[in-house]
């Protein structure tokens, strides 16, 4: 068995621990007879998995007990227009364009309502995170959305805008679970799982009670209606019920882990060694604004693009894969999330440095 060091952006490596507890688990959990792809989603196993998945979530991320917790399908792109259905009462929303992932959630939610682009770091390549302490508000607005973590861009609000007084809405795909949120300082949070958590499939949406409505969009798809989805757990229909069953192992995992706030910890630790190298060498620059920096994508350049393509080739030979950057952006892109191993990223920066040397 060779495993590689996985910089992928999406989808992203995952603990050896979970992937090995799922191996084990294939032919027959748990004394059933059968996988968990082959099981009904109504059975009691099921069920067990599925409550245990939302119990973890709630407790590492303190969940409020008025807020429902819901799995579901499509991406996180399928909440773009989701989002707008649902919460647009006066069919007015401000947007914060960060980069690409906002700027599509935006584009989306236009089809619904007068949506109002109401910061951009569009002028500097998304290079940083606008300033959004006295942004002009919509009076009317439903609510203020951001991407709180720009997987592409890799930039990270450090502090949250101030939305005066209206709901917040945040895509966390590429944060989640990284580090401590305050859930109540949100009306939803959402998140793709395939960055952080689990495989490609599922979105999880943590949203307020109250903003879960029967009144909403008359023309919503019974599926996209969080009412629908709330109402029944999140069993409406067939979930993706292998999907959840590894985000619920994940869950655990970082709850062993020592839960958020030591994840926070190590992220910190992980991104330092890098960044850390990065404002020190001669031939590698990070892309990004030093005060936004995320903790979970980071992007660099040498400068010159056929060194960056023989960089990520040599990187692809030594076991370092997918540290292409983003097709828009070009350069490299390392992406560290929760579960890749601090040797990952100490390795990593040795290898650049000797390739540094090599080519200088
Ligand atoms: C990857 C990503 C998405 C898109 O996720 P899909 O599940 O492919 O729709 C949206 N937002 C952010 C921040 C992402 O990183």
């Amino acid at each position: 068995m060779a495993r590689v060091y996985n910089f992928s952006a999406g989808p992203s490596v995952l603990p050896e621990v979970v992937l090995k507890e799922a191996a084990e688990e294939m032919m027959d959990y748990r004394g059933t007879g059968m996988s968990v792809m082959e099981m009904s989603h109504r059975s009691k196993a099921y069920d067990t998995i599925i409550k245990e998945a939302e119990q973890d979530l709630r407790d590492l991320m303190d969940i409020p007990d008025n807020y429902k917790v819901l799995f579901l399908q499509g991406g996180a792109s399928q909440q773009f227009a989701a989002i707008p259905m649902n919460l647009m009462k006066n069919g007015v929303a401000d947007y914060i364009i960060t980069g690409q992932w906002a700027k599509k959630a935006y584009e989306e939610a236009k089809k619904y309502g007068k949506v109002n682009a109401i910061a951009s770091s569009a002028d500097k390549t998304f290079s940083y995170i606008p300033d959004c302490s006295d942004l002009p508000v919509s009076e009317d607005a439903d609510y203020v959305y951001i991407c709180h973590n720009n997987t592409i861009y890799g930039t990270a609000y450090h502090t949250l805008p101030n939305t005066k007084g209206k709901i917040l809405v945040a895509d966390m795909s590429s944060d989640i679970l990284s580090q401590p949120v305050n859930v109540s300082d949100y009306g939803l949070i959402y998140f793709g799982v395939q960055k952080n958590v689990g495989p490609a499939g599922v979105v999880v949406v943590i949203i307020r009670e109250d903003l879960i409505r029967d009144d909403v969009m008359p023309f919503t798809p019974t599926m996209l209606k969080y009412k629908t989805q709330a109402d029944n757990d999140s069993l409406y229909n067939t979930p993706p019920c292998y999907g959840i069953y590894i985000c619920g192992k994940v869950f655990k995992w970082v709850k062993e882990m020592g839960g958020l706030t030591a994840m926070k910890a190590h992220n910190e630790k992980k991104a330092a060694i890098l960044y850390d190298f990065l404002d020190s060498s001669k031939l590698f620059k990070g892309t990004v604004v030093k005060e936004d920096r995320s903790l979970m994508n980071v992007p660099f350049v040498t400068g010159n693009e056929e060194l960056d393509a023989k960089f990520v080739k040599e990187a692809t030979a030594a076991g370092f894969v997918n540290l292409k950057g983003h097709r828009t952006v070009g350069g490299m892109r390392a992406s560290i999330y929760n579960a890749m191993p601090i040797e990952g990223v100490e390795k990593l920066v040795e290898f650049m440095k000797a390739f540094e040397e090599a080519n200088s």
